[in-house]
């Protein structure tokens, strides 16, 4: 097999650039038996990701606005009238993308995991190991689209990302009163150096949060917050963990490589959220690969335009992301109280329901001219945050 362009990942990003390098001969290869499984999303996305992937059979219910809770017990209550996000089947939003990719030609190797590559003249020689043994395929292209733990980048010499969360959701079988509103929990017995959710689904709630990686594991937060919820008589029908990449590596390609989604950790610093920039860096990334094709010249130099698109698309959110991540990961739950309070009036309320969950540093300007002193929080970093 000699396909010009083998993605490893079957996941969002992966099918991405698999279903727009049209006229590539390509080959997707994923390690599980079928893609979209195990589940490790909470799946709230804007309209604007469903749109991107024309997938709105996924959408299981509309999000209009959220409950955001404090660690000393303050409450602000943000409504909106507008749908703000959507609580996505994340299984059948990877199952679709799959689809269209192999519609459009792909070839998808279920059952198959890349274990490394050689290099041979112009080309690489990667090695996969299947239920029938070990299997080579040669091609010019290599994509990573596996993950926060990329083996292809590992391979390449490039990552890693600059921090990890961990992140762990339950899926419970009760239906939340309040279907419309995010229930989001800030403090460092709750979620440290991250945050906790409770996201109304029909008939299910997903119960999740996040924990910085020196935190260690984020299961017993989860039991406290289902119990402090009220939630722990309800039957668990589900439960996942992942890891959330914070802060794309220095380099996200190398000759004949490319690293895309999780893998480039394109995800939001503050939320975490990856299938918004993961799908965007998936479409640079197949332009790329077609014009590197056409050219012949798959070098690092000539597959940088790729680096330079995604960094133009969606590196300045990425970078305003990373330095309010350090404003909030600086503060202490006395703190966090005081920005509570400092938020809890009815002017800055109406400034916080015009958010937009994929560019939250719009939010920093609006913010700081009704309430200037937010600044003495980090000066420096917020300075740098409005100077971009
Ligand atoms: C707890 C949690 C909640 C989240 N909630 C949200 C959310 O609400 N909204 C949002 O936008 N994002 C969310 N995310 C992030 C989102 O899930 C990721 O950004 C997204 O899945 C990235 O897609 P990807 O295709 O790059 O990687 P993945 O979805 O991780 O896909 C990678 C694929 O590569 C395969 N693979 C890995 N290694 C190999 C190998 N060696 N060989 C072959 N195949 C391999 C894997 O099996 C997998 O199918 C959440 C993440 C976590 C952990």
């Amino acid at each position: 097999m000699h396909p010009q362009l083998v993605v490893i990942g079957g996941g969002p990003t992966g099918s991405t650039v698999a279903a727009h390098a049209s006229g590539l001969d390509t080959i997707v290869v994923e390690e599980h038996a079928s893609v979209g499984t195990p589940v490790q999303c909470t799946g709230l996305v804007h309209p604007r990701v469903v749109e991107l992937a024309s997938a709105s059979e996924t959408v299981l219910n509309t999000i209009t606005g959220l409950k955001l809770f404090f660690p000393g017990g303050r409450m602000l209550d943000v409504g909106s009238n507008e749908p703000k996000a959507f609580v996505i089947d994340r299984r059948r939003f990877d199952e679709i993308l799959s689809a269209r990719a192999v519609d459009g030609g792909a070839k998808l190797l279920t059952g198959h995991r890349f274990e490394g590559f050689e290099r041979i003249e112009g080309a690489l020689r990667v090695r996969l190991a299947g239920p029938e043994g070990p299997k080579h395929i040669e091609t010019p292209l290599l994509v990573g689209a596996d993950g926060y733990k990329s083996s292809v980048g590992r391979c390449a010499g490039l990552g890693p990302c600059r921090e990890t969360v961990r992140g762990i959701q339950a899926e419970l079988d009760v239906r939340l009163e309040d279907q419309e509103k995010v229930e989001v929990y800030l403090g460092s017995k709750v979620a440290p150096g991250f945050f906790a959710w409770v996201l109304p689904c029909g008939e299910r709630t997903r119960v999740g949060l996040g924990v910085s990686a020196e935190h260690g594991a984020p299961n017993v937060y989860l039991a406290a917050l289902i119990k402090r919820r009220g939630l722990d008589g309800a039957r668990r029908t589900a439960l996942n963990a992942g890891i959330i990449p914070i802060g794309p590596p220095r380099r996200t390609v190398a000759d004949n490589i490319v690293l895309v989604g999780d893998a480039a950790a394109h995800v939001k610093p503050l939320s975490g959220g990856g299938l918004l920039l993961g799908m965007r860096s998936a479409r640079s990334a197949a332009q790329t690969a077609m014009g590197a094709i056409a050219s012949g010249d798959l070098s690092e130099r000539s597959l940088s335009s790729y680096e330079d698109a995604w960094r133009e698309d969606i590196g300045k959110e990425i970078d305003r992301g990373m330095l309010i991540r350090k404003v909030f990961t600086g503060m202490n739950d006395r703190k966090l109280d005081e920005v509570g309070r400092m938020l809890d009036r009815d002017d800055v309320k109406e400034v916080l329901a015009t958010g937009d969950i994929d560019y939250p540093s719009k939010l920093a300007r609006p913010l700081l001219r009704r309430v200037p002193s937010l600044v003495k929080f980090s000066p420096t970093a917020i300075g740098r945050l409005l100077r971009r």
